[in-house]
């Protein structure tokens, strides 16, 4: 994680917040940014906010998202004379506000938003400013709040309303908002082309945030009630797959009047084992714990968000038939992922992807289940609303190409 205040003082480390941002100093300022991200690997100079010092005065940025054609802006910039300070796609922002044609911070900024049509919400730093934009896609969520007597601004909103901030709006796609001494400023730099990821109502986003009017919890219970009218399986208990597929698990188990027990607890002491670089089944078989007493001998379906890689799905199957399942069923409450996503979800290179290597039955083969079944796209479309998703890593059109 790591932190920028106005000042231009800079604090940064490896780990969650609660072990890097250790003394109270840290908040005693009257602006800042600041970032985290979910990779462990990379060294500090890898960790965001970047800082750039500029003739149009110091600027500092912090970044979700990705630039698909990033290597293209590398080459381009560095052709120029750019110097680049780490390998960070977020530094292009930096560059092209720096060698825009104004003397003015704020067009600069502009100008290099309007640049870069993909995939980005980022927070922007300047002495006399704070600017907060999305791209005209609106990948990735964005949303600003008051707090106190100032403004907030996260990802979610959950995020904000958890702190305690009121009046909280989503930043519009292609809209840049500048908060300084003269108050609130929003200026659209380009149409929004809505194509928000699909992924956030899926795993990413926490179950109480709600984007475009649509509550993430609902979205996923819509989901699971949808994937069992697309297949109606017989069972005995509906297990979920704590704890992103519990909402999608509800969801089914409403729909089916099939009763929703906890078969499978999980061990918060140990880390997400999707971003361990190495000996991640170990790490899932030892994070989810069977109840036998609720499996044993038991026909049951297992719910969970999504496949990826295949590696979770076929640890849990057989942790499950451990435990006495006497048939287990696997149903996921989204399409199956097939392409990698260039817009800044760490989802899996192609190859790495069970999906895009394999039809359905031969992962239910490879997961060793007795059934496995998919939410359609159309279902996943029917609940989120067909425009403005973006559905790319299920049907590989990507919309930065279109
Ligand atoms: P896998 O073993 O690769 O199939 O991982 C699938 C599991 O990881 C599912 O239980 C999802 O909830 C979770 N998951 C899916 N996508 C991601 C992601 N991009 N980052 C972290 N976890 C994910
Ligand atoms: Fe989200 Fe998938 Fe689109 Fe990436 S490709 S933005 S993960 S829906």
């Amino acid at each position: 994680m790591g932190i920028v205040l106005n000042d231009f003082r800079v604090l940064k480390g490896r780990g969650m917040v609660d072990t890097v941002l250790l003394e109270e100093r840290w908040m005693e300022s009257n602006s800042g940014i600041g970032h985290v991200r979910y990779s462990t690997v990379g060294s500090t100079k890898e960790i965001q906010p970047i800082i750039a010092v500029t003739h149009k005065g110091k600027m500092a940025v912090a970044h979700n998202g990705t630039i698909p054609n990033a290597d293209d802006w590398f080459k381009h910039l560095l052709e120029r004379g750019a110097v680049f300070q780490s390998t960070i796609d977020s530094e292009i922002f930096l560059h092209l506000a720096s060698m825009a044609p104004y003397d003015d911070p704020k067009a600069s900024v502009v100008w290099a938003l309007s640049k870069i049509s993909a995939a980005y919400a980022l927070v922007w730093m300047h002495a006399d400013f704070i600017a907060v934009a999305r791209d005209p896609y609106g990948f990735r969520p964005l949303f600003i709040g008051r707090y106190k007597d100032g403004h907030v601004v996260a990802s979610e909103d959950a995020a904000l309303r958890a702190v305690g901030a009121v009046n909280v709006e989503e930043v519009a796609p292609g809209t840049v908002v500048f908060f300084s001494q003269d108050g609130i400023e929003k200026q659209r730099f380009e149409e929004s082309k809505r194509k928000f990821c699909s992924f956030e109502y899926i795993y990413f986003a926490r179950p109480d945030s709600t984007f475009s009017g649509l509550n993430v919890h609902r979205a996923r219970f819509m989901m699971g009630a949808q994937l069992y009218r697309e297949n109606r399986v017989d069972a005995d208990i509906v297990i979920p797959v704590l704890d992103s597929g519990l909402s999608g698990a509800l969801g089914f188990s409403s729909e089916s009047s099939i009763p929703l027990d906890f078969g499978l607890m999980k061990n918060r002491y140990i880390g997400r084992s999707f971003i361990m670089p190495s000996g991640r089944k170990e790490i899932v078989r030892k994070k989810l714990v069977p109840i036998r007493d609720v499996v044993k001998d038991k026909r049951v379906v297992v719910i969970d968000d999504s496949i990826v890689r295949g590696t979770t799905m076929g640890i849990i199957v057989q942790i499950l038939r451990e435990a006495g399942a006497r048939e287990v069923h696997v149903g996921i409450h989204s399409p199956p992922v097939s392409h990698p996503c260039y817009y800044g979800i760490d989802t899996a290179r192609k190859k790495e992807l069970v999906a895009s290597q394999m039809n359905i039955e031969e992962i239910r083969r490879e997961v060793k289940a007795d059934s496995l079944f998919y939410l359609s796209l159309e279902g996943l479309l029917g609940v989120l609303g067909r425009n403005g998703v973006c559905v790319a890593c299920f049907n590989g059109e990507y919309p930065h190409l279109r």
